[in-house]
């Protein structure tokens, strides 16, 4: 028997006693009335709290437990104290729901969690970029229903789900995701995925890059090959053959020359260990010579124009500088026909230094501006190669102008000609230190 019990006990038969002490003197009917009468108000005090109870579990809150008499002041303490540690353990487990799903959304990887069916019971925000799913509206739906992707469902029904699986194309996505598919507990599974666009993309220009290389490797090597093979079967030597194949074995030679030279060059650029050098750079001085070089380059068929406006020089490698410049002094003469006028300047704009080089020649329509700088890419392959380019110019100079933190404008119009600006910012140009400002034609 509890505590309660006893009391209660103990109360009754003390009142009983208490009613039954009249008996001698009022009689036994005012005594049972009595005892009837406490027997009621103890039934009232009750029902009295059992209704108190009932209205208070419509809406159970620590702060409202009833204030009760007696046995049912401890009912309510009890109730109250099981409702706090409940609240206190439900807030902790929100805490750790919270902090378990700021994890999930701080995730790059996709996380989608799969009952027994496959139906999805959550995801995190990634998951939803990657498979253009909404955790509250997608909730429930069997995962194959929205990812209609024959391998990813052939994988969700096999049994071994070890290599991750490439999807592409996922309800109209660009996006190529790397999916793997992990079971776990009872019969339940894990979708991660990862987002692997840009890894492909690197991986697609590796793959360019090589079948480029091998591609404009191949053609000289074919003529040189083809060219020896003539000349070592020719018996007795046929000098005729000779003195003709010779100057164009050399020109395939010196192609691939320029090719090995501007990849290397490339791979300098690109080269992590190989950090900028951060001299002063005299460029009036540079470009002045660039010029007398590309007038020597031009063989008098264009009207060369150096404007030397600023005296500034710039903080940054001499060698990539003339790389960069001299690629586009001599894309202009190559891309420039005969009688047309190149001009080259450096100058100040605003902030700003720049190098530009304007032609008047053939000019690049609009839609291939964008991409000149790629490795390899030209608007006419065979005017290249005929003028001895080696598609990669461009894409030094780009690379040259990251360095410096600069950037290259292009301006062109199809048979009117090109500019091509290559601006640097502020805390790359140094005041002048010795030329000064010059002007020169040719
Ligand atoms: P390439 O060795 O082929 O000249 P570049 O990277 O220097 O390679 O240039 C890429 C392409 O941009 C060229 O093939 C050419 O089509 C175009 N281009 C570059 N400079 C000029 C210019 N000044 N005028 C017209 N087209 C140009």
């Amino acid at each position: 028997m509890n505590g309660i019990w006893g009391r209660s006990l103990v109360t009754l038969a003390l009142l009983a006693a208490a009613c039954f002490a009249l008996w001698p003197v009022f009689g036994a009917a005012v005594a049972l009335a009595a005892f009837a009468a406490v027997l009621l108000i103890i039934v009232a005090v009750h029902l009295h709290h059992v209704s108190l109870l009932l209205n208070w579990l419509r809406a159970p809150a620590p702060e409202t437990t009833p204030q009760g008499a007696g046995v049912w002041d401890e009912v309510f303490a009890a109730l109250h104290r099981m409702l706090r540690q409940q609240r206190s353990s439900e807030s902790q487990l929100s805490a750790t729901l919270k902090d378990f799903q700021l994890a999930a959304a701080a995730m790059p990887d996709g996380m989608v969690i799969l009952d027994r069916a496959d139906r999805i019971e959550w995801c995190n925000p990634a998951a939803e970029r990657h498979f253009g799913l909404d955790h509250r509206r997608d909730a429930g739906q069997q995962i194959t229903y929205l990812l209609r992707h024959p391998q990813f469902a052939e994988k969700l029904r096999s049994r071994s789900h070890g290599e991750p699986l490439t999807l592409r194309q996922l309800r109209g996505s660009d996006l190529v995701l790397s999916v793997l598919i992990v079971p776990y507990g009872d019969r339940q599974k894990l979708v991660i995925s990862r987002d692997v666009t840009e890894l492909e993309r690197v991986e697609t220009m590796r793959r360019d890059f090589i079948a480029n290389v091998s591609h404009e490797l191949r053609t000289p090597l074919t003529v040189l090959g083809g060219f020896l093979e003539t000349i070592s079967d020719s018996e007795p030597l046929d000098s005729g053959l000779l003195r003709r194949s010779l100057p164009l074995m050399t020109d395939q030679a010196r192609r691939m020359q320029r090719l090995v030279e501007d990849l290397l060059t490339l791979s300098r650029l690109e080269s992590a260990g190989n950090p900028l050098r951060e001299e002063r750079v005299d460029v009036p001085a540079l470009v002045r010579t660039l010029y007398h070089d590309a007038v020597a380059l031009s063989a008098r068929r264009h009207r060369i124009v150096l404007d030397l406006g600023s005296d500034d020089g710039l903080i940054g490698s001499e060698d990539d500088l003339r790389s960069a410049f001299g690629n586009l002094i001599s894309n202009a003469i190559r891309y420039t026909p005969e009688g047309g006028e190149i001009a080259i300047s450096w100058q100040r704009r605003g902030d700003e230094a720049v190098f530009a080089v304007r032609d008047n020649g053939i000019g690049i329509s609009p839609q291939h501006i964008p991409r000149l700088t790629e490795r390899f890419y030209r608007v006419d392959r065979s005017r290249s190669r005929e003028t001895g380019g080696t598609g990669l110019g461009l894409a030094i100079v780009k690379h040259v102008l990251n360095r410096h933190h600069g950037r290259l404008e292009i301006e062109s119009e199809p048979g009117r000609g090109s500019t091509f600006r290559a601006l640097f910012p502020p805390e790359r140009v140094t005041a002048a230190q010795t030329a000064p400002a010059a002007a020169g034609t040719a």
